[in-house]
């Protein structure tokens, strides 16, 4: 199958003014995920052609090109995979999608269903909202549910969501669920 472009202007301007709360979740913690660490090496990867939403000359960001298969993603990717690091904090309009949809993740069931769940990947510091599974704006459910439904329509994406998520019941980690959503029925398993 080829691969589908996302339209990740649309996604950007879907989610510009989301918030997981309806105050700033960053006074619970310091906006300790925008914190660099003490290497600065702390950062996240784009998905492929999100790349073309920033100019290269953004001065908040670090980019490295990384090979997909050193990498651990699907074979489904093509090399490079970029990845960034933000080494002050970013002009907010701009910053990537991975940022707008945490602290929530995608979970394929094998059936299709895609189930929005907490993130339960390994974190070097605590979000808060994940540690209390504190209820967020419906709001913000709907515009990442939107999103990740976009994202899926890219099969590199969701090979990499299908990837995580046996990996994830493989480990017997117990995602917190936060949204239900069935696959149409023309792609029912
Ligand atoms: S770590 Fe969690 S609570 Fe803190 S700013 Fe990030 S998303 Fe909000
Ligand atoms: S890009 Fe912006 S929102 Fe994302 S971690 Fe860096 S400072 Fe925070």
């Amino acid at each position: 199958m080829s691969a589908k472009i996302v339209n990740y202007q649309k996604l950007y301007n879907i989610t510009e003014n989301m918030t997981p709360l309806a105050d700033d979740c960053g006074k619970l913690c310091g906006k300790i995920c925008c914190r660099p660490d003490k290497n600065n090496t702390l950062g996240m990867y784009l998905y492929p052609g999100e790349e073309e939403m920033f100019t290269r000359e953004e001065d908040w960001l670090r980019w490295e090109r990384r090979n997909p298969g050193e990498d651990d993603f699907p074979a489904s990717w093509n090399n490079p995979v970029y990845f960034i690091c933000c080494t002050k904090p970013c002009p907010r309009k701009h910053r990537p999608l991975n940022c707008r949809l945490f602290p929530l993740a995608p979970h394929l069931l094998k059936d299709g269903t895609l189930l929005l769940i907490y993130e339960t990947l390994y974190l070097p510091y605590t979000c808060p909202l994940i540690k209390r599974k504190t209820p967020l704006r419906q709001d913000f459910i709907d515009a990442v549910a939107h999103c990740w439904q976009e994202l899926l329509t890219d099969r590199r994406i969701s090979d990499l969501v299908e990837m995580d998520s046996r990996e994830r019941e493989k480990e017997g980690n117990q995602p917190f669920i936060v949204r239900i959503i069935l696959p149409p029925l023309s792609r029912r398993r």
